[in-house]
């Protein structure tokens, strides 16, 4: 688990603590404010702060004076018709701010969302923990062999050993290193006077599984983006477990806007214009096959797995 005990010692502090305001506040989501959720092995989500609620969003796209807010249901419908028309400023409205602990290869992927504020533990300043990650046996898979990108079948036990034995010497004869080049930290590890080195300059012989973490701050519209690319099963799965985690607490602090992003955007697909006019040619009866309908192979197959058939 990633948190020492004086960690988790601050959070129950920060915890104890509440102060009266006039701010909209959502009670399932300061249920959870601050505590951490674990992700993978050592990593973890946790919310530390945020603004806004669903009613901010009604509010905003209505310009009210006040909380603007009718009845649920047409608070629902409002919600809905700008998630479906992409009228997206209003959740912009929103704000929520994220401590997640990481492993390195998944924060680059994650870097690449640019509409975030982020700040990073710094490695250049700090000693990073002897923390790595392995991936559960059933997680460990072959290159696939259909889209170039991503896993295919799973690795038989034996060889699922064979790698994890692999990654785990590897992970710790490279944090051996840092230690000695440091020669600062970890004294069991250390083998005499080392170099020494610059914290900064001794990093570079961790590898990508070693965690980092960060402070990670967004809006509610481009945390709508993040999740839809990362959720998705195009995604890897180690980023797909952390968004997977921040949509749960999506759920809790907008559950009009969660409802809405699961109908119109998570569960919904976009369809190209041929691949219309094959839908429209399947309610006519018609007989089309992927020759007939203008796509390529691989389209028509995400057409057809749209369709089910
Ligand atoms: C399944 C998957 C596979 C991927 N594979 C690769 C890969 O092989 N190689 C690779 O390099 N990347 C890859 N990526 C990363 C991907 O190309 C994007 O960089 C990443 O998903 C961030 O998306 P974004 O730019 O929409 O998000 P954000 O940076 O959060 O931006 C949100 C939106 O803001 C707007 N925006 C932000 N900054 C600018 C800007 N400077 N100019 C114009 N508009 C801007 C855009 O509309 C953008 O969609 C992959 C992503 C996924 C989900």
């Amino acid at each position: 688990m990633g948190l020492k005990p004086e960690q988790r010692d601050e959070i129950v502090s920060q915890r104890s603590e509440t102060r009266p305001t006039r701010r909209a506040t959502v009670p399932a989501l300061e249920n959870i404010l601050y505590e951490e959720r674990q992700v993978l092995d050592h990593g973890f989500i946790r919310v530390v702060d945020y603004m806004g609620d669903d009613a901010a969003i009604v509010q905003a796209a209505r310009v009210s004076y006040g909380r603007g807010t009718r009845k649920v249901s047409e608070d629902q419908g409002l919600i809905n018709y700008l998630m479906r028309h992409r009228h997206t400023t209003p959740f912009e409205m929103c704000e929520i701010k994220y401590h997640v602990k990481l492993p390195i290869f998944v924060a680059r992927q994650w870097i690449r969302h640019r509409t975030a504020n982020v700040n990073e533990y710094s490695a250049r300043y700090s000693i990073l923990e002897n923390e790595f990650y392995l991936p559960t046996p059933e997680h460990l898979a072959a290159q696939t062999t259909t889209n170039g990108q991503g896993r295919g079948e799973v690795l038989d036990p034996a060889t699922a050993e064979r790698v994890l034995d692999l990654l785990r010497d590897h992970a710790e004869r490279a944090y051996h290193g840092y230690t000695e080049l440091l020669n600062e930290g970890q004294t069991e590890t250390r083998r005499g006077p080392g170099p020494g080195l610059a914290r900064e300059l001794a990093r570079m012989n961790l590898s990508l599984n070693f965690y980092t973490q960060w402070y990670w701050k967004i809006d509610l519209h481009n945390l709508l983006h993040f999740l839809s690319l990362r959720i998705d099963s195009h995604a890897q799965y180690e980023i797909r477990a952390y968004a997977k985690a921040m949509l749960d607490t999506l759920a809790l602090w907008v559950p009009m806007t969660y409802t809405a992003f699961l109908e119109y955007r998570m569960h919904a697909a976009v369809i190209s214009a041929k691949g219309l006019g094959v839908i429209r040619r399947l309610l006519a009866d018609e007989h089309v096959d992927q020759a007939s309908s203008g796509l390529s192979a691989r389209e028509w197959h995400e057409l057809m797995a749209i369709l089910g058939r």
